[in-house]
C-alpha cells in the first residue's frame, strides 16, 4: 500500500519499560524505496521486500544501541585553496566530551577564503551521515544537513570565527559538534595607521581643494573685480552719456520751449505744409495775421498753398522750392474778408530728410503791410523827385544847349567872318594877279603887233592870243559881274525855246578850236550826243546852260593832262518832272572827299603847292551852282584822287 513508500513510517508497538511506544528506529537505515511486501515468517523474523532490497529484520537481535555517541572531527582546513592550516591534531577534552584546538590561527586577510573538511567518526554505518555546519561570525544559523563533508567560504571579512559542525547517522542521532576557531586579520587598508593616513590624505585633500577652491575663487574674483570694474567704468560711461543725454535733451527741451513761445507768440503767420503745399498746421500767428483760424481758411481759401496764395507766381516758385530745394522768397499782398490790403513777405524753405528729399515746407509770412506803405509813399516821393530833377535836368540841358548853339553860332560867325576876310584878301590878291595875267598878255601882244618887223603869220598869232586873252579877262569880268549879281540877287534867268543839241554842237566846235590855243590839243574832247544830231528842243535859258558848261568843261580840260573829256546829257524824270541831267567826264587828277565838299563854295581854290600851279579865280563852280539852283536843279561831283572826275548838274524844264 502506499503508506509504505515511506520508510520512515515503517515501525511496530513495542513496549518499553512497560509502556507500548511506536518503534521505528531500526526501519530508518532502509533506503527510499517501494515497499511491496512485509513478510513476518515464524522464527520471529520480518522480511521487508521492496524495490531495492529485501530487508531482515530480527527482533531478538536488535540489541543496537542506536543512540551510542560518536564524533564529527575536523580533518583539514585549507586556505586559499591549497595550503593546509590545520591537519586534525586535535586532543579530546574528557570534561567536555569534544576535541580542544591547540591555538587560534590568525588569517590574514588577503586569504580570506577557507575550505574546511570534515568527518563523523562512527563505525556502524558511515556513508549515511550527514552533516550540519555554522560558521559563527557569519552565518545566521546552522546549515540544513547534507551529504557533502566540506564547506569553503569566501571573501569573509576580518574578525573572531568559530567553524561549528555536527553530523546525524541514517538512526537520527546527533554525534558531538567538532570546533575550529580562527581570526581573519584586518587588512591593511582597514589598519588604524590606513585609517590616520586616510584622515592625513583627507586632510590634505581637502587642504588642497581649498587652497584649489580659494586660487580658483581668487582668480575668479579678480575676473569678477575687472568685470565690475569694466561693467562699472561703462555704466560710468553711459551714466555720463546718459548725462549729456539728458542735459542735451534739457537744453533741447528748453530751445523747444523757447521756440514754441516763439512760435506762438510771433506775429509772424508760420504754416507747416506737406511736400506737396497741403497745409498740416498753423501757428497762432496766423490766425491773428489772417484773421480766420485755420479751419475757417481752409473752407474759405483751400487747403494747398496752390489754391489760396494771390501770388500769380506761386506754382513756379513753389516747382524751384521743392525740386531745387531752394529757400524762396517772395512779397505780395491778400485781401482779407474786409477786403483789406495785407502786404507780405513769405518765406517759403523746404525742409528735407537724411535721403535730401523734400518732407515738408515751412512758410513764414510777415505783415510789411506799414513798411509797404511807407515804401510806397518813398517811391511816390521819390519818383516825384525824380520827375522834378528831370525837369531841372532838361532844362539845365535845354540851357546847355541853347549856351552851346550859341557859343557855335557865335564861333561859326566869328569864323564866317574870318574866313570871309582871309577869303576876301586871297581873291583880292588872286584877283589882281588873274587880272594882270591877261591884261599884261594883252598889252605885250598888243604892243607887238605894232612892230613893223613882223610877218603876216606871226601877226593873226599874236591877234589870235590877245583876242584869247581878251577872252579871258572878259570872262573873268563876267564871273565877277555874275557873283555880284547873284549876290545881290539880280542875276536874271531868261528862258526861251532852244535847241539844245544845236547848242551843244557849237559849243563842242567852239572848244574843239580853243583847245589847239591852250595847248591842249592832243586831249580828246568826246560829245555824247546820242540823238543823232536831231531837234531836242527844250525851254530854259540856253546862255546860262552854255555858261555853267563852259565852266565844267574849261576846269576839265584845266585839270586833266592826259586821256579825255567827254560830256552830254540825258533827259530824265524825277519825282514826275522832266529834267535833264548834264555831265562832264574827265581822266585828270581828281579831287578827294574832302575837296569836293569845299569847291562849290565862292573864292574856293584848291591849291597844291607842290604840284603844278593851275590858274584860275575859283569863282567858276560857285557860279554855276547858284546858276544851277535857279534852274531848279543841282550839281555834284563824283570823284577819286588821281582818276578822273565826273561833274553832274540837272535843270528842270
Ligand atoms: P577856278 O577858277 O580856280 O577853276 P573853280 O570854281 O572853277 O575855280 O574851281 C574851283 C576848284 O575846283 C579849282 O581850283 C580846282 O581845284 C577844282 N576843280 C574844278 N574842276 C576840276 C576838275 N575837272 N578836276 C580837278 N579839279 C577841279
Amino acid at each position: 500500500s502506499d503508506h509504505l513508500n515511506n520508510p520512515q513510517q515503517v515501525g511496530y508497538i513495542k513496549n518499553i519499560n512497560d509502556n507500548p511506544n511506536w518503534y521505528d528506529t531500526p526501519f530508518k537505515r532502509l533506503p527510499e524505496m517501494y515497499i511491496y511486501s512485509i513478510f513476518h515468517d515464524e522464527n520471529n523474523v520480518t522480511w521487508i521486500g521492496g524495490s531495492e532490497l529485501i530487508y531482515r529484520y530480527d527482533p531478538d537481535k536488535d540489541n543496537l544501541e542506536y543512540d551510542s555517541q560518536y564524533n564529527t572531527l575536523i580533518r583539514k582546513v585549507t586556505i586559499n585553496q591549497d595550503s593546509i592550516i590545520f591537519s586534525g591534531t586535535q586532543h579530546y577534552d574528557k570534561t567536555t566530551k569534544s576535541y580542544k584546538q591547540s591555538g587560534i590561527p590568525e588569517i590574514e586577510f588577503k586569504n580570506n577564503t577557507i575550505l574546511f573538511y570534515f568527518s563523523a567518526v562512527e563505525y556502524s554505518d558511515k556513508k549515511n551521515h550527514k552533516f550540519q555546519h555554522y560558521l559563527v561570525g557569519y552565518d545566521k544559523k546552522w546549515s540544513s544537513f547534507s551529504d557533502i563533508s566540506f564547506k569553503e567560504y569566501t571573501n569573509l571579512p576580518k574578525g573572531n570565527y568559530t567553524f561549528r559542525v555536527k553530523a546525524i547517522n541514517t538512526y537520527g542521532c546527533e554525534s558531538t559538534e567538532a570546533f575550529y576557531q580562527f581570526v581573519i586579520l584586518t587588512p591593511w587598508y582597514s589598519s588604524i595607521l590606513a585609517y590616520v593616513i586616510y584622515v592625513i590624505l583627507f586632510i590634505v585633500l581637502f587642504i588642497l581643494t581649498v587652497k584649489l577652491n580659494i586660487k580658483r575663487l581668487k582668480a575668479h574674483n579678480k575676473h569678477l573685480e575687472k568685470l565690475v570694474k569694466e561693467r562699472t567704468s561703462e555704466i560710468t560711461q553711459q551714466k555720463e552719456e546718459i548725462s549729456t543725454q539728458a542735459e542735451n535733451l534739457l537744453k533741447a527741451n528748453e530751445e523747444l520751449e523757447k521756440l514754441s513761445i516763439a512760435v506762438s507768440k510771433t506775429d509772424n503767420a508760420i504754416v507747416i505744409m506737406d511736400a506737396k503745399g497741403n497745409f498740416e498746421w498753423v501757428n497762432d500767428g496766423f490766425t491773428r495775421l489772417y484773421n480766420l483760424t485755420f479751419d475757417e481758411f481752409i473752407t474759405k481759401r483751400g487747403k494747398n498753398i496752390l489754391d489760396c496764395s494771390s501770388n500769380p507766381n506761386i506754382k513756379e516758385e513753389l516747382h524751384k522750392c521743392i525740386y531745387e530745394k531752394e529757400t524762396i522768397s517772395y512779397e505780395f499782398f491778400y485781401l482779407t474778408e474786409s477786403n483789406k490790403k495785407v502786404w507780405t513777405q513769405t518765406t517759403i524753405t523746404p525742409i528735407l530728410d537724411d535721403k535730401n528729399e523734400v518732407i515738408r515746407l515751412i512758410a513764414i509770412d510777415s505783415d510789411i503791410t506799414d513798411v509797404k506803405l511807407a515804401e510806397n509813399e518813398i517811391l511816390q516821393k521819390n519818383e516825384e523827385i525824380l520827375a522834378q530833377k528831370d525837369e531841372l535836368e532838361k532844362h539845365r540841358f535845354h540851357l546847355e544847349k541853347l549856351v552851346k548853339e550859341r557859343t557855335t553860332d557865335l564861333e561859326k560867325a566869328k569864323e564866317k567872318a574870318e574866313e570871309s576876310d582871309r577869303l576876301k584878301s586871297s581873291f583880292l590878291a588872286n584877283m589882281s594877279h588873274e587880272i594882270r595875267t591877261p591884261m599884261n598878255a594883252i598889252v605885250g601882244f598888243t604892243n607887238l603887233l605894232n612892230d613893223p618887223e613882223i610877218s603876216p603869220a606871226q601877226r593873226e598869232e599874236l591877234s589870235k592870243l590877245v583876242i584869247h586873252n581878251s577872252d579871258t579877262l572878259l570872262r573873268l569880268i563876267d564871273d565877277i559881274i555874275d557873283i555880284a549879281k547873284l549876290e545881290s540877287g539880280q542875276l536874271v534867268i531868261e528862258k526861251q525855246n532852244f535847241d539844245l543839241n544845236n547848242l551843244l554842237v557849237k559849243k563842242f566846235k567852239i572848244f574843239n578850236e580853243n583847245n589847239q590855243l591852250i595847248n591842249k590839243g592832243h586831249l580828246a574832247l568826246k560829245f555824247n550826243n546820242k540823238t543823232n544830231n536831231e531837234q531836242f528842243i527844250i525851254y530854259s535859258d540856253p546862255l546860262r546852260i552854255q555858261q555853267i558848261l563852259s565852266n565844267l568843261i574849261n576846269n576839265a580840260l584845266k585839270y586833266t593832262d592826259q586821256g579825255f573829256v567827254e560830256f552830254g546829257y540825258k533827259p530824265e524824270v524825277h519825282h514826275k518832272k522832266p529834267v535833264i541831267t548834264f555831265y562832264v567826264k574827265d581822266t585828270g587828277i581828281g579831287l578827294s572827299g574832302e575837296q569836293q565838299k569845299i569847291i562849290f563854295s565862292r573864292f574856293t581854290k584848291v591849291e597844291d603847292n607842290k604840284k603844278k600851279l593851275y590858274r584860275g579865280a575859283g569863282l567858276g563852280l560857285a557860279i554855276s551852282k547858284n546858276i544851277v539852283e535857279l534852274l531848279g536843279g543841282n550839281i555834284w561831283v563824283e570823284s577819286e584822287t588821281g582818276k578822273g572826275s565826273v561833274f553832274y548838274f540837272t535843270i528842270t524844264l
